[in-house]
């Protein structure tokens, strides 16, 4: 029953992201009008504005335009309900619950609006570093200086990158927006999980980024956001960042 509830709530969660994915990259308003398809612009009726299950209804397909609806839309609702479920399972309904909800709607939101338009934008990545600078005064995970200290060190870090390749390299390697992104995830990992998510983003970055130029042959100058390796580290950090830290804790022993 609960994790029942909990998956609609994901699913309704995630509907909403859809729209602040498409509208706040063109500064639309989030709330109003109501949902259209954004090629005819025709209304969406609620009866065909059901997460998950419009989409295979309508088979992937606009009811009046009959123009192809983006699989991000089913996507993004099936992850968030399964992220929600996710954190329900590991804290139960606490405050730790909640925050993790915000804190994996902001990844999904950020990751979508990035792959889509190469950007992470103020009003997701500050309001997220304000929320989670006060939600750190009651965080039971991570003391309250753990989590001023892992922001600020985890956005000086990514500063000192984008300077290093705007200087050296004469290119902008990052955008200014990991930096504000890397600073509300340490508010909110703390230390350990904020190197583990920082750590995994690379690794994954890395591994896509080889696949690009050998399947795809890009050459090396591809552009490729970085947000969604962000947020793909924190999430797998979030819930086993622990568990991999102690994992590498107890290789480095054996050596
Ligand atoms: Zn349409």
């Amino acid at each position: 029953m609960e994790a029942t509830l909990t998956i609609i709530f994901g699913l309704i969660i995630g509907s909403f992201l859809n729209v602040v994915i498409h509208r706040l990259p063109l500064g639309e308003n989030v709330v109003f009008p109501p949902s259209h398809c954004p090629r005819c612009r025709a209304d969406i009726p609620f009866y065909l504005n059901i997460p998950l299950l419009s989409y295979i209804f309508l088979l992937g397909k606009c009811r009046s335009c009959r123009g192809k609806i983006s699989a991000q839309y089913p996507l993004v609702e099936g992850f968030c309900a399964f992220s929600f479920w996710l954190t329900v399972h590991n804290y139960g309904l606490s405050l730790q619950a909640a925050a993790s909800a915000v804190f994996i709607c902001l990844l999904i939101a950020l990751a979508a609006i990035d792959i889509k338009h190469m950007i992470l934008p103020d009003e997701l990545t500050l309001s997220a570093a304000a929320f989670f600078f006060i939600y750190s005064f009651f965080n039971p995970e991570i003391g309250q200086l753990d989590a001023v200290l892992s922001g600020l060190g985890g956005a000086l870090f990514f500063a000192g990158l984008y300077f290093f390749y705007l200087k050296i390299r004469k290119i902008e390697g990052l955008g200014f927006g990991d930096v504000k992104m890397a600073l509300f995830m340490g508010l909110f990992l703390g230390l350990h999980r904020l190197t583990v998510a920082i750590f995994l983003a690379s690794l994954f970055g890395l591994l896509v980024g080889i696949f690009i130029i050998v399947f795809k042959k890009k050459n090396l100058k591809l552009a490729l956001p970085f947000g969604p390796f962000l947020s793909l580290g924190s999430f797998v950090s979030l819930f086993w960042g622990d568990a991999i830290m102690a994992w590498i804790g107890s290789f480095w022993r054996l050596l």
